[in-house]
């Protein structure tokens, strides 16, 4: 089975970066962008298998982009990365609006992540 394609969109140039040398090497097929407009249409053009997304963004921010591409591309599984911590409060609205899952930021496992990726790729 080919690898899932993925797309990432995060304001954190290092953190992509970091995603990027993580997953390209492994087999990935992985994309990037910096903020929340562009990613929409690198989405639209690519509609990738997941979409790992940042929250806070300036402009369209993740909350935005999600309720966009689950109208818009709704077979890709979008995967949230946030450091924003409200006592879990937004990332069970983000879950109820279609997110397949969560993550803190920092990460403390890109493999737990890989598992994740790979198991909503094959839903
Ligand atoms: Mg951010």
């Amino acid at each position: 089975m080919n690898k899932p394609r993925i797309i990432a969109i995060d304001d954190e140039a290092e953190f992509i970066d970091m995603l990027k040398n993580y997953f390209a090497p492994r087999g990935y097929d992985i994309e990037v962008a910096l903020r929340g407009a562009s990613g929409i249409e690198l989405v639209k053009d690519k509609k990738p298998d997941v979409v790992l997304m940042d929250l806070k963004m300036p402009g369209i921010d993740g909350d935005e982009v999600l309720k966009l591409l689950k109208s818009m591309q709704p077979s890709s599984k979008i995967i949230f990365i946030t450091a924003y911590d409200d006592g879990g409060k937004t990332k069970e609205r983000l879950l109820k609006t279609g997110a397949y899952a969560c993550f803190d930021k920092p990460l403390s496992s890109l493999r737990e992540l890989e598992e994740t990726i790979l198991r909503a790729a094959n839903e």
